[in-house]
């Protein structure tokens, strides 16, 4: 089923409940005066809330993995298809761990993935006047307290799934007391941990999350925005709901981890609603269920781990499900698109086989990449009727398909490189390609006949001889006068460039990392990355930085951004022609 809106995208239970809001007319055309914590020069723009917003709130404490892209399509998709809005907002109420780095490399990859967000840039950090005083708010409708118990006494009195908690001996303190010492909090007055700031809901709710959740905490930290402005910090829960509020947004979508967490997310609304602190239409929370992967880890924590413990190359190995290691591997937004489409929006907790996304990839690669001959395992051949000097220039399409792309030549000369699984002593059956006085054509050159070969003295394959058959050039007339079965491609020995391949595969060696073995770090896949030396035809000279390819029978390969330069040229392997992934 398709929507009115946009004939071409799958429907899901998210769109389903937008269509119907729309039509419900839920967003009034009001104007609302603007957003505190858009740091941008909007400030004070008037904000049509007749349009659903949605909101993309990355904590800046690492770099995008693929999951974040699934949400990234799923909320900014949403906002496009639907003619509203989606903003960009880090959620850094976090100082911890949170830094400048995260917050621009966040940005890019949002924009790489193709979406703009314009004035649509926000940092809950803005709000904390806002959030301080909401917690205010609710200190004095007796509705938050600040509690004395130690950590540890809170953990013990919060009670467990089968148990209900315990009051703390301090939630019926007076208003005043409450506020006074949440002032003195803010004051710096105590040490992180000492005092903590707790929404007064039942300590013997069934859900763990309603037992007086904590709301603000102390933390002696510098915020990489606020610097040290303050030394108290909302909870995640707490800030959540009041940055969607401020906002406007319509649809705050999350992954299902926080299904448990919606009643206190509109809690926190309602109260704040009926204390005039903030004013309908108020969001609403829908959850999805998030994107696992096979071979892969998606989380921060992890792929932080990955980095500092010098695993990999960095945040942007191309081996790394991050957004900046998939746009050095080559992998395009497009394909990320086609790949968030395939396996679709859903409240069903799945694992997605990797082999999905590199399909994804090279359907979109497949349309857009150049053509470029590489040999990737070279053995020599001589053309042993091939005058010595002469050397021939071949016509090469370079995109098979479509012609638009042009043309190239290269260059055929009396020796060339040849793959050495392209030939075989003893052919196995249904081998059609070179073995003794079998024929095969030279791609975009002649069909050739094997002679013979040499041998060294382990018995390893030398040099292949062969003879050409003259009149048999592509493109001529007589092409088609013999018929072959096999078809190999080749570089010309003189002609041909030395280049670097760098041939990547799954990161992990197993599909689910660390579920047998306990620590995903035993299973790295120690094969996952193989550098090459690979002879290119002579026309990749030329080629820059990020430029892509499709290395004929091989599969797709970017210039490497990091590590390439003119004199040494380094391809990474962006995926292969055909899965070949061992399950
Ligand atoms: P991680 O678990 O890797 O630390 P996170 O959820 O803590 O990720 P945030 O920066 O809080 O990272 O996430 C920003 C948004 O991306 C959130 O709305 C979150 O729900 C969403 N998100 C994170 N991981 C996934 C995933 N695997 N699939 C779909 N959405 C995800
Ligand atoms: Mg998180």
């Amino acid at each position: 089923m398709n929507n009115e809106n946009t004939p071409n995208v799958p429907t899901n239970f998210i769109r389903n409940i937008i269509e119907k809001n729309l039509k419900d007319n839920l967003y009034q055309h009001k104007k609302w005066a603007g957003t505190p914590g858009n740091k941008s020069h909007h400030q004070n723009s008037e904000i049509d809330v007749a349009k659903i917003r949605t909101r993309f709130p990355p904590e800046p404490n690492g770099y995008l993995h693929f999951g974040h892209a699934k949400s990234i399509f799923l909320n900014f998709g949403l906002a496009q298809d639907f003619n509203g809005a989606c903003h960009l907002r880090f959620d850094d109420t976090n100082p911890e761990k949170e830094s400048e780095e995260y917050v621009n490399s966040i940005q890019e990859s949002v924009q790489w993935l193709g979406f703009k967000f314009d004035q649509h840039l926000y940092f809950a950090s803005n709000y904390f006047q806002e959030m301080y005083d909401a917690a205010v708010v609710l200190i004095k409708a007796g509705l938050a307290y600040v509690d004395k118990q130690t950590a540890e006494e809170i953990k013990i009195n919060r009670g467990t799934l089968t148990e209900p908690g315990k009051n703390s001996p301090w939630r019926d303190q007076s208003v005043a007391e409450n506020l006074a010492l949440f002032e003195d909090m803010k004051a710096g007055k105590h040490q992180d941990g000492e005092l903590l700031l707790r929404a007064k809901i039942d300590m013997a709710s069934p859900n763990i999350n309603l037992r007086d959740p904590a709301i603000y905490r102390i933390r002696h930290v510098t915020h990489h925005n606020t610097g040290d402005a303050w030394c108290i910090y909302p909870m995640y829960t707490f800030a959540h709901p009041i940055e969607d509020a401020l906002e406007k947004i319509t649809h705050s979508i999350c992954t299902l981890e926080f299904e448990d967490q919606r009643p206190f997310y509109d809690w926190v609304l309602a109260k704040l609603t009926e204390h005039n602190f903030l004013e309908n239409p108020l969001p609403k929370q829908y959850e999805f269920s998030r994107l696992n992967l096979t071979n892969v880890v998606l989380s921060k924590r992890k792929l932080i781990e990955l980095v500092e413990k010098n695993l990999v190359d960095g945040w942007d190995d191309p081996r790394m499900p991050t957004l900046v290691g998939a746009k050095r591997r080559g992998y395009h937004p497009l394909g990320f698109k086609l790949f968030m489409e395939r396996i679709g929006v859903s409240k069903a907790d799945s694992t997605i086989d990797y082999s999905i996304l590199e399909d994804s990839m090279r359907e979109v690669l497949n349309e857009i990449c150049h053509r470029r001959i590489a040999v990737l395992e070279p053995l020599k051949c001589i053309i042993t009727n091939y005058p010595e000097d002469q050397e021939e220039d071949c016509e090469v399409p370079n995109h098979p398909q479509n012609e638009a792309l042009g043309s190239r030549t290269i260059k055929l000369t009396k020796e060339i490189w040849i793959e050495r699984q392209d030939f075989m002593e003893v052919p196995e059956p249904k081998f059609f390609r070179l073995y003794p006085n079998n024929m095969v054509r030279l791609r975009y050159g002649y069909v050739v006949k094997c002679t013979g070969f040499d041998k060294d003295e382990q018995g390893q394959i030398q040099t292949v001889y062969c003879e050409y058959l003259p009149d048999t050039k592509s493109g001529t007339p007589g092409s088609a006068s013999v018929k072959v079965k096999g078809n190999i491609h080749w570089v010309s020995a003189k002609h041909a460039i030395d280049i670097k391949v760098n041939q990547y595969d799954r990161l992990f060696s197993e599909s689910d990392p660390g579920k047998t073995s306990g620590n995903y770090l035993d299973d790295i896949n120690q094969d996952s990355i193989q550098t090459i030396a690979v002879k290119a035809e002579e026309n990749i000279k030329n080629v820059n930085l990020g430029d892509q390819f499709q290395f004929e029978r091989h599969g797709y390969f970017i210039v490497d951004t990091k590590q390439s330069s003119p004199e040494n040229i380094i391809f990474n392997r962006t995926v292969t022609l055909r899965d070949s992934w061992q399950k």
